[in-house]
């Protein structure tokens, strides 16, 4: 049994994402990209400012998340302009077998050791019975259901920018599940990076420390 933090990485993202939206946006106007170091910051801010969203879907990035499966669950549950790949646990046999895979789980933010002692105790048991299914001859489709929620699990997120900028709005606020708050604030901030006036915003928002 390994136990985990939670981590994101950016696979991939539109090139010149920023410059992009502001060409896209432009046709609107037929207008001509203006001179000036945040020239495209204004134009992409003044779109946003307007809910002119459709010209934030010619841009999208990939992300690779380690996460808790039950956090997983809620992720999948966005529809539009996303799309999702997820480590199988029907195909993964977790018991060191053919791809050396162990059972692996993230930890949730406990704050008292009673809890942490419960908690490793049924992570323990899970990993007990998953191993004697395996052993009785049970597929890893079926021993999976043993598997606790906090399970690792690899999901690789691909969505357009309004896409994104939707998902941090539900995933970054306060009633979000804290393990979702804590991925969805790290996406966030790994986007910002790559393209702050579009994911300014929201960073400003939900990460206000940054
Ligand atoms: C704090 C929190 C608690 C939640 N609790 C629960 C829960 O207890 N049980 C549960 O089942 N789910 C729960 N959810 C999931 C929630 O109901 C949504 O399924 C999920 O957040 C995806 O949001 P979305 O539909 O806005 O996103 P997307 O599916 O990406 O859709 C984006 C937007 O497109 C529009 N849209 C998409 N599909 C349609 C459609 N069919 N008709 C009309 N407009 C559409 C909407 O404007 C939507 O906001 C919870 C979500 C949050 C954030």
């Amino acid at each position: 049994m390994k136990i985990i933090e939670p981590s994101v990485e950016l696979w991939a993202i539109t090139p010149n994402a920023e410059q992009l939206i502001e060409r896209a946006g432009r046709v609107a106007w037929q207008s001509e990209p203006k001179e000036g170091a945040d020239a495209t910051e204004k134009f992409i801010r003044m779109i946003m400012g307007k809910n002119h969203g459709s010209v934030l879907e010619h841009a999208s990035a990939t992300l690779s998340f380690i996460m808790d499966r039950g956090v997983s669950h809620e992720t999948v549950r966005h529809r539009v302009g996303i799309s999702f790949t997820q480590e199988s646990t029907r195909y993964v046999s977790y018991d060191k077998g053919k791809h050396g895979s162990q059972i692996t789980v993230v930890r949730p933010p406990m704050t008292n050791v009673e809890e942490v002692d419960a908690w490793d105790e049924g992570v323990k048991a899970a990993e007990e019975s998953y191993m004697r299914m395996i052993a009785a001859g049970s597929k890893p489709q079926i021993a999976r259901s043993v598997l606790p929620t906090c399970t690792k699990t690899q999901i690789v997120v691909s969505a357009n920018f309004r896409a994104w900028i939707h998902f941090f709005g539900l995933r970054c606020a306060p009633d979000a599940h804290p393990q979702m708050q804590q991925v969805a604030k790290m996406a966030l901030k790994i986007l910002w990076k790559e393209c702050p006036a579009v994911f300014g915003p929201a960073l400003a928002k939900w990460c206000p420390e940054e």
